[in-house]
């Protein structure tokens, strides 16, 4: 178990008389585990005064990082791996000399930007100098860590999932016909890594049977039809056993995992293949964080977390605790207001907008649309309002149905705003 659960405050009162209780062994169990306490508390305090604040919100292109990767050189040996369809470079860091090799890529999808400002966190905490001098020097020599911030530079640029040829990279690890898919295969096939770390994000769409927001799921991908545990799968299933085991401290019940379907196209699934575990990172969504702040934080706290655990050589982790974490369901909308009167029906229903993202000057607008009309049983909202049975206008208007873009929603009994989104947002 790492990082346990346990406050500071139990942890140091139960210490003395538990040691005394059941012997010295117990007692170094639990100064390790005051230990742990004290570093979770210290990086969380460390990371709300030092994340890297030079990239921010959700549109992150290789321009933004640039200024970065620039100083970074000065520590770590930067490389260029190839260039994208329209050209871009696509860099790759190297940190540390340690035996254990992991490679790491980020905006493989380009408009998923929450792991990248993550990796930059990473790299900021293991290069400043003034804490975690212990912690940092074994990491230096335990692991060499690759990472290619951005894959996808051209789909970063212009706010797309896909590359400049509209082709999903992880659809790509049998055909490699896009430069980009062929930069990751070389990378994976030359540094030969003992483990691989997939970073993506998702959308706001996805929740969890908890009722709550899957803000973060993982997935140890499947290798073969039959969806068999292999000893890589294995190994990939506890390490995600253990991030889980930390970051429900911080997010109860809105960790979720995501769906194994084999699929010999998609990377993950392809490097499991070759016996070489996997974790894909899926960074999402809470409440009212759309410049995906909060959820960066998170998956930096899983970065640290899991160089922690994967510091030892055996680590006693249940992989079939995996199972246990809740499947993503794609259960949650943006925005949900129950119990309204629309379109003459005098029977009440309830209305749900999804915002779709759009680049706009160098800006993410997120435009709210109407997305359902119905009763909307075991479905969420990131924000919802109960409109007590009113008759409402959207827009002014009567009529509503699927695909309108909301501006405004008023009481149509005496015109006041249940919802308003002058500029929509923009992040
Ligand atoms: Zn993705």
């Amino acid at each position: 178990m790492y990082f346990d659960s346990i406050s500071l405050d139990d942890c140091l009162q139960n210490q003395t008389l538990v040691a005394q209780l059941t012997g010295y062994r117990c007692k170094l169990h639990i100064v390790y585990l005051c230990w742990r306490t004290i570093f979770k508390m210290e990086i969380e305090a460390w990371y709300s005064n030092n994340f890297e604040s030079l990239i921010s919100g959700r549109y992150v292109t290789l321009a933004h990082i640039k200024p970065l990767l620039k100083k970074y050189n000065n520590y770590y040996e930067i490389s260029i791996l190839g260039v994208s369809e329209l050209g871009k470079e696509i860099p790759m860091i190297k940190i540390g000399s340690g035996k254990k090799i992991v490679l790491a890529w980020s905006q493989m999808h380009g408009n998923e930007s929450t792991t990248t400002k993550s990796i930059f966190d990473f790299l900021k905490f293991i290069t400043q100098k003034d804490h975690f001098k212990d912690e940092i020097k074994s990491f230096l020599n335990n692991f060499t860590l690759y990472v290619i911030p951005i894959l996808n530079p051209d789909g970063a640029s212009l706010y797309t999932r896909n590359n400049a040829n509209d082709i999903d990279l992880n659809r790509e690890a049998q055909d490699l016909s896009q430069n980009e898919s062929r930069v990751l295969m070389n990378a994976f096939k030359t540094l030969k890594p003992n483990l691989c770390l997939n970073l993506h994000g998702q959308r706001s769409i996805f929740g969890l049977e908890t009722k709550k927001p899957a803000t973060v799921s993982f997935l140890s991908p499947s290798s073969n039809m039959d969806r068999k545990v292999t000893d890589s799968r294995r190994m990939a299933m506890q390490l995600i056993v253990g991030l889980n085991n930390y970051l429900q401290q911080l997010i109860p019940g809105q960790i979720g995992r995501y769906d194994d379907s084999f699929n010999v196209n998609c990377f993950g699934d392809t490097f499991q293949m070759e016996g070489v575990p996997v974790i894909l990172f899926e960074a999402g969504h809470v409440g009212n964080d759309y410049r995906r702040e909060k959820t960066r934080a998170y998956l930096f706290y899983s970065l640290v977390c899991l160089f922690e655990i994967l510091k030892q050589d055996d680590f006693p982790i249940n992989y079939k605790d995996y199972f246990l974490i809740p499947e993503n369901k794609k259960n949650y909308y943006d925005y949900i207001l129950r119990n309204v009167l629309v379109n003459g029906s005098i029977k009440p229903t309830s209305i749900a907008i999804q915002f779709t993202e759009s680049l706009e000057k160098g800006t993410i607008k997120f435009i709210p649309k109407i997305t359902k009309i119905g009763a909307l049983k075991n479905t969420y909202g990131h924000l919802e309002k109960d409109a007590n049975n009113s008759k409402i206008l959207v827009n002014y208007q009567n009529n509503i149905e699927i695909g309108l873009i909301v501006s405004t929603i008023n009481n149509k009994n005496d015109n006041s705003l249940i919802y308003f989104n002058k500029n929509n947002h923009s992040f």
